[in-house]
């Protein structure tokens, strides 16, 4: 697969005009650039197009010093037009081919091989990498339905109250009928809005994502960058965090219902995932439901629950990267269960079947996984999976948010 990295910006809003975005140093003596040829070389990545404008020359002078492994070849093309992402790509030697359009002023860890898995390359025209983030209103982002497809695009901005976007900033990969689409246009600008408006939302695909990918547009996003830069490049592992539900971020629910007070989450709580949020740590949750397999909810009251859990947690930008649950029981003979849902399954926890299943979505072998649950089946859900456990407390001591901050401190990430 090429990558095509785009390193025209103009570094306008950031702390030294004069320099490309991409020339910017995110440790010393490292710029993004380096960071970026030495994150793709170590993927394996082999063809690399950087598409310079704003101040090309000293981007080449850059390359021309730098130490770049033989096998990799790092070519670039000038766009001397400057006019929009849609445009710059149609510079690129790898036109028609599959491509992977990567933004050269994020700060990237992704592994993209991981998250591309599974995108064959005529399978989708344009796959965008997307993922969940505190500011959906000044990202493009989609609105997906349970299966993973696009239900509705929206521009920046325009997003409301959905707690099931995820922003569109991770990168596209253009098949064949992508670019196809792209040179036809009549007018280019931004590549997603572009994409957006000529491929039918069936034709898209999302590759969600987990871990960091931030934008370091703009002086203090720079600086959070560089904090993040220590912290990742110094993991062995990637670090995951996996939440209960009751009785940890929120309160049992009697008989699995949200009572009509809407205060269920303890603020310190959410502010501490907001912090682990903002490492590019990914946060999920999973909950054993018996209360559906019982009959006493549906699946749209737990549906309702998760909603108002996530637009709560949006109040601090808090949330949770996915969250799975386990609406089976084993034990049958009660008046008004369901019984497709009275089973012996491999998803109720302690049984590790939902840790699984999120390892495999989101590739995450060889993590370093914390599990921070209220009892002793969240403990052996934890050590069936040779993950590690803090027992919290909603409520109580320790609270969830002194168990986040005890991460925190093991990871020196305070
Ligand atoms: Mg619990
Ligand atoms: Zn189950």
């Amino acid at each position: 697969m090429n990558i095509i990295l785009l390193a025209g910006g103009r570094g306008s809003r950031s702390e030294n005009p004069q320099l490309p975005k991409i020339l910017q140093e995110i440790a010393p003596g490292v710029t993004l650039l380096d960071h970026w040829i030495q994150l793709l070389g170590k993927q394996e990545f082999r063809k690399i197009e950087l598409i310079l404008g704003h101040e090309h020359q000293q981007i080449s002078k850059h390359l021309r010093q730098m130490d770049i492994p033989s096998e990799m070849e790092v070519s670039h093309q000038i766009d001397n037009r400057l006019s929009g992402t849609s445009n710059a790509v149609l510079y690129s030697k790898f036109y028609g081919e599959q491509s992977l359009v990567l933004m050269g002023d994020t700060l990237s860890f992704l592994d993209y091989k991981k998250v591309l898995s599974g995108y064959a390359p005529n399978a989708a025209k344009a796959a965008f990498l997307a993922h969940k983030n505190s500011h959906l209103f000044d990202s493009d982002s989609v609105e997906l339905s349970k299966n993973g497809e696009c239900l509705q695009f929206f521009r920046k901005r325009e997003s409301n109250g959905f707690d099931n976007l995820l922003a569109l900033t991770g990168g596209v990969l253009l098949g064949s009928e992508a670019w196809k689409a792209l040179s036809e246009l009549s007018a280019r600008g931004d590549i997603v809005h572009d994409l957006f408006s000529v491929i039918p939302l069936a034709e898209i695909h999302i590759a969600p994502f987990v871990g960091l990918s931030m934008d370091c547009g703009t002086p203090g996003r720079l600086q959070k960058a560089r904090n993040l830069f220590s912290f990742w490049s110094t993991r062995a592992r990637f670090p995951v965090v996996v939440l209960d539900r009751d009785g940890t971020l929120i309160p049992d629910l009697p008989q699995g219902r949200l009572p009509e007070s809407s205060l269920f989450i303890d603020s310190r709580d959410a502010l501490a995932i907001a912090s682990i949020n903002e490492t590019g740590v990914p946060v999920f949750m999973t909950t054993n439901q018996p209360a559906l397999a019982k009959g006493w909810i549906t699946f749209s009251d737990i549906e309702g629950v998760h909603r108002s859990m996530g637009l709560e947690l949006a109040k601090y930008g808090a949330w949770l990267d996915d969250i799975l649950f386990c609406p089976h029981h084993p034990e049958a003979g009660h008046s008004g269960e369901v019984p497709e849902f009275k089973i012996e399954c491999q998803c109720r926890k302690p049984a590790p079947g939902m840790l699984d299943r999120l390892i495999s979505k989101y590739q995450l072998q060889n993590c370093e996984i914390w599990v921070l649950g209220d009892s002793d089946v969240d403990r052996e859900f934890a050590w069936n999976t040779s993950a590690n456990f803090i027992r919290v407390e909603h409520g109580g001591e320790p609270s969830l948010a002194m168990g986040l901050e005890r991460i925190m401190r093991d990871w020196n990430c305070e």
